[in-house]
């Protein structure tokens, strides 16, 4: 078995790893680069195979580091069968989707070039063949996979393939425990091989337990002195999961009455895909709907799907709280937030995700005193604090305790997915603690398992 690197190698993004067994080409994960323009530039650039060769692909999750660039494998000739459950398949529709519609504003406003095109998305949405945890698939004689809950954002999997002898898990992203709505990470099966993702690889959370409290103090403290709460959310994951515990908290009175605003189309309609598939989701979640809860909606609580309706949130006094993608806030209606009420001393920015590198978002958490935003310089004066809790991706702990809990430990494991830093930290620990080899590829690096 051959494994190549094409991304996600000493960096966080651009997951996509070639693998050659049993005479046949697949790729796990076909993601974008992301951060700086540098990495969007990298996405255009022709792949390091003939994608017409590619036999079939397999998706752990829908993020767009991990599935971005799916339609334009398929624009450039792939006609395989692309395995990943069944929300995944959902959700990669909507991303990819909302990814033509960015792309095409790009191209207007910028003259980026576009990658792909509404029927490349049609044509990778026909494609998928969607499949079940804990069943194994064989699409080819001696290929044999399956899929596990990676309890990473909604439908996540890692996923073990077994060819030619040898037995090799992708980690995809694997998910911090405890986190409300999904269910928590299977437990880690034998394998030989690992490649394990390292994006809090050196670092740890705040305990899980705290988190709702922390969210409620910095909400309490923002209404009460009349301000604006910014939360820049990934529409898939975070932004459901802070939903359901303001949902918890309004209908508990435990904060006062505001509107709180989900301004973030792709997050709204990603909300359709949690209510259909409510068999993915934590005892606890499951129990609250069953009760008759919908989790999704509390009093004064709006979401504001069209560019109209977003463009009225200005009008309402604050306090105030505000749901808005992107996530890394390089773009999205966050911006347009930001842009208006990052200047008063009021009002409170709120980072619940991992900022990469480059990212307006990462300049923030950094302590940036000014921000440029459309263009403009615009001061930072309102409060930025972060919650590290609700990250989806598990702490250095986890990532170390999931590779131990089980029988027998894999002979090497590969750090991908994290920055330099994070992926060599995690690598020495592996080596130090388990005893298992470690290390971290690099970009284009073709490994002989
Ligand atoms: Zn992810």
């Amino acid at each position: 078995m051959k494994i190549t690197f094409l991304g996600a190698a000493g960096e966080v993004t651009g997951s996509c790893y070639l693998v050659e067994a049993a005479h046949k080409k697949f790729l796990v994960e076909c993601g974008m680069f992301q951060g700086e323009r540098y990495s969007d530039l990298r996405n255009h650039e022709p792949f390091d195979f003939d994608p017409t060769e590619i036999d079939w692909l397999v998706l752990t999750h829908a993020h767009m580091d991990h599935t971005g660039r799916v339609p334009k494998l398929v624009k450039e000739g792939f006609r395989g069968p692309i395995y990943a459950s069944v929300p995944t398949c959902r959700l990669c529709e909507i991303m990819w989707q909302d990814s033509v519609h960015v792309m095409k504003m790009n191209l207007e406003k910028y003259g980026h070039e576009t990658l792909y095109h509404e029927p490349d998305v049609k044509r990778a949405v026909n494609l998928f063949n969607p499949v079940e945890l804990r069943r194994v698939i064989e699409p080819e004689d001696g290929v044999f996979i399956e899929f596990f809950d990676a309890g990473h954002i909604f439908g996540s999997s890692f996923v073990r393939i077994k060819a030619e002898g040898k037995t090799i898990i992708f980690s995809g992203d694997i998910g911090s425990d405890n986190v409300p709505i999904i269910k928590d990470t299977m437990p880690r099966p034998e394998c030989d091989f690992m490649l394990l993702e390292s994006t809090y690889g050196d670092r740890l959370h705040e305990p899980a337990a705290g988190r709702a409290k922390m969210l409620k103090e910095i909400l309490t403290k923002t209404i009460k002195r009349g301000g604006v709460l910014m939360i820049p959310a990934f529409s898939i994951e975070r932004t459901q999961e802070i939903l359901y515990e303001l949902n918890t908290m309004v209908e508990n009175k435990q904060i006062p009455s505001v509107p709180i605003f989900l301004d973030s189309p792709l997050a709204i309609r990603a909300i359709d895909v949690y209510r259909e598939y409510i068999r993915y989701y934590d005892f606890e979640a499951l129990g609250l709907v069953k009760s008759g809860d919908d989790i999704f909606d509390f009093p004064n609580f709006h979401e504001t799907l069209s560019v109209d309706e977003s463009k009225t949130i200005n009008g309402v006094d604050a306090p105030k709280i505000i749901i808005a993608g992107s996530g890394m806030m390089n773009g999205g209606r966050i911006q347009h937030h930001l842009e208006k009420y990052l200047s008063d001393e009021k009002n409170c920015l709120l980072i619940v995700a991992y900022q990469a590198h480059g990212t307006l978002g990462r300049r923030m958490k950094e302590g940036a005193k000014t921000v440029e935003i459309f263009h403009h310089p615009v001061a930072v004066k309102a409060e930025v604090t972060s919650l590290d809790a609700y990250s989806a991706h598990g702490d250095q702990e986890k990532l170390i305790s999931w590779t131990k809990r089980s029988s027998s430990l894999p002979e090497k494991i590969f750090c991908v997915h994290g920055d330099e830093a994070a992926a060599r930290a995690l690598s020495a620990r592996i080596r130090d603690e388990l005893g298992s080899e470690a290390m971290v590829p690099t970009y284009k690096q073709t490994i002989e398992l």
